[in-house]
């Protein structure tokens, strides 16, 4: 019998990510291209995802897009919210998890699931860049750190500097003023992730959190994000490496679902 593919792309502010599921609900495949929305990211991330799984668009049965930019993506058989597809991805990986935290490129949400992984309530700050990934980049960049080092260095931090700004702009003139005073760049690293994961938290505290508690999207792949949110939280975290993807494999589940339910 011919194999059955189902794709979900979750097309965001500043990444484009595709997951390819089998008739198994099977992760046999996966993209990442760093552009979201309105750029030549999800048909470059659809592309590699194909070729490098040898089919062609004919070969697949199904394809849900999600994601900011999902409107737009003409390839896709049906769209899903992104709230939808985060709880689907997640509680199909971790099934006792009742809160998410999704920090992406330019916002945050938290997500409340119940026992069977769909949406109860979630709070987003989409309006200030401070608390997301966004806040992360800034920072890496006037620190000329790689996005990926900044859990090296927040690990190796002896005492988190202060960031009280609340404000990105303000916050970035504090931490060049850290450094032309000499703080140690591990302090300030972990003072920054401290800063984003002090606002999320809040957000989190504010939809009432419900162990498990997992974090999905791109920040959470920062290990000093984690471990500062987990420490606001007082909780554990559950994380899986296909963080990024938690809303491109609801999407390929809700895929599968559309041609087998
Ligand atoms: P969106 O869906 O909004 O485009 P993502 O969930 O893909 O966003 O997350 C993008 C963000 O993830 C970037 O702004 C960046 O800060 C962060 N990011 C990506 N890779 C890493 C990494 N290896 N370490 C830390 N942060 C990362």
């Amino acid at each position: 019998m011919k194999e059955s593919y189902f794709l979900g792309i979750d097309i965001g502010s500043t990444t484009s990510k595709c997951i390819l599921l089998n008739s198994q609900r099977e992760i046999i495949g996966s993209s990442l291209v760093s552009a979201g929305t309105g750029t030549t990211g999800p048909q470059k991330a659809y592309e590699d995802i194909l070729e490098k799984a040898n089919l062609t668009a004919g070969d697949i049965s199904f394809t849900v897009a999600t994601g900011y930019g999902r409107i737009m993506f003409t390839e896709a058989n049906d769209e899903m919210s992104e709230l939808s597809c985060h709880a689907k991805g997640v509680h199909h990986i971790f099934p006792d998890v009742h809160t998410i935290i999704d920090i992406g490129g330019q916002d945050a949400k938290v997500i409340s699931i119940n026992d069977a992984g769909k949406v109860i309530n979630f709070v987003m700050n989409d309006k200030c860049a401070a608390g997301t990934g966004r806040f992360l980049d800034v920072m890496a960049t006037i620190l000329q750190i790689n996005i990926n080092d900044l859990e090296i260095h927040a690990r190796e931090a002896v005492r988190p500097a202060k960031i009280s700004s609340t404000c990105t702009v303000f916050a970035e003139s504090e931490v060049i003023s850290q450094l032309s005073s000499g703080e140690n760049v591990n302090n300030i690293v972990a003072g920054i992730c401290e800063s984003v994961a002090g606002r999320v938290a809040s957000l989190a505290k504010r939809v009432g959190i419900k162990e498990e508690i997992c974090m999905s999207g791109g920040v959470a792949k920062n290990g000093g994000v984690r471990d500062a949110m987990s420490k606001s939280l007082g909780a554990k975290l559950q994380y899986s490496p296909k963080a990024q993807y938690m809303g491109a494999l609801g999407a390929a589940l809700f895929a599968y679902d559309k041609l087998n339910i």
